[in-house]
């Protein structure tokens, strides 16, 4: 376990991957920094499903190494790196990446594009944050089941409607897979795989309650709200395990 400076922030290694210890406030900053480049950076939400498929799939784990950023998303990661000696100052999850970008959009001029999730749910999650956030501006929303003859369309649909910042909510890791393969081609500043966030902000998914959170229980209260999650739930032993045997 190492800590090492890149790209002149501070990070801690992984199970081989870099996660930056940032705050929440000094991410939406190093952001900031990023749209003013107006050169394409990919923002990682790191979490242990993530951390475990991207030891076995090499194309993954290298998006994750070459990303500008990358965020503890879940209590897992912060589990693991205050396990291996290297303790993170505080969780940073995509959900609450982009309600903060939201809230900010207004006064800092910034432009979102919500891209994912099933049909109407990226212009529900449009609709609750424009209301929620006075002057929030969000230019543009498109659902993320499509396939490879919509790639076109929706790279001239991002591009005319210039986006500070793209959020991608097709799930990990399809979602760091088309940034990957797009992020030149798009002229936006900030890429951010964003999970199921639309899903939350349109009502449809409810988060865990506070206390659940703060007991790193959120996991529980999926698996129990969508039993689907079961695949992912699973991955977490594997993680458990991984961090136990890498110490
Ligand atoms: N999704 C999508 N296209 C697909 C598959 C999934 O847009 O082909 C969406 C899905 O509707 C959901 C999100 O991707 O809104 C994935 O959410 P989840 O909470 O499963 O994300 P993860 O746990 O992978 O971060």
């Amino acid at each position: 376990m190492t800590i090492t400076m890149q790209h002149d922030l501070q990070s801690v290694s992984l199970h081989g991957m870099r996660v930056h210890n940032l705050t929440m406030n000094q991410t939406i900053e190093e952001i900031g920094r990023f749209i003013e480049t107006r050169s394409p950076h990919h923002v990682v939400t790191l979490d242990a499903s993530m951390c475990v498929t991207a030891q076995t799939d090499t194309a993954l784990f290298n998006i994750v190494q070459n990303s500008e950023l990358v965020t503890p998303d879940s209590a897992g990661v912060l589990w693991a790196c205050r396990y291996l000696g290297t303790p993170l100052t505080e969780r940073v999850s995509g959900v609450e990446i982009v309600e903060r970008l939201c809230a900010s959009s207004g006064d800092r001029g910034w432009r979102l594009f919500f891209f994912g999730a099933a049909p109407g749910v990226a212009e529900e999650a449009q609709a609750t944050m424009e209301a929620r956030y006075p002057g929030c501006r969000i230019v543009g929303a498109r659902n993320g089941f499509f396939g490879p003859e919509d790639d076109a369309d929706i790279v001239r649909q991002i591009r005319d409607s210039r986006p500070d910042v793209l959020c991608v909510a097709l799930g990990i890791p399809r979602q760091e897979l088309w940034i990957d393969e797009h992020r030149n081609l798009l002229d936006v500043p900030v890429m951010i795989g964003v999970g199921g966030s639309f899903d939350v902000f349109s009502g449809r998914v409810k988060r865990a309650p506070g206390w659940m959170q703060k007991l790193s229980l959120e996991w529980l209260y999926r698996l129990y709200s969508n039993p689907r999650k079961i695949s992912k739930v699973l991955t977490l032993p594997r993680f458990v395990w991984m961090t136990i045997r890498g110490k």
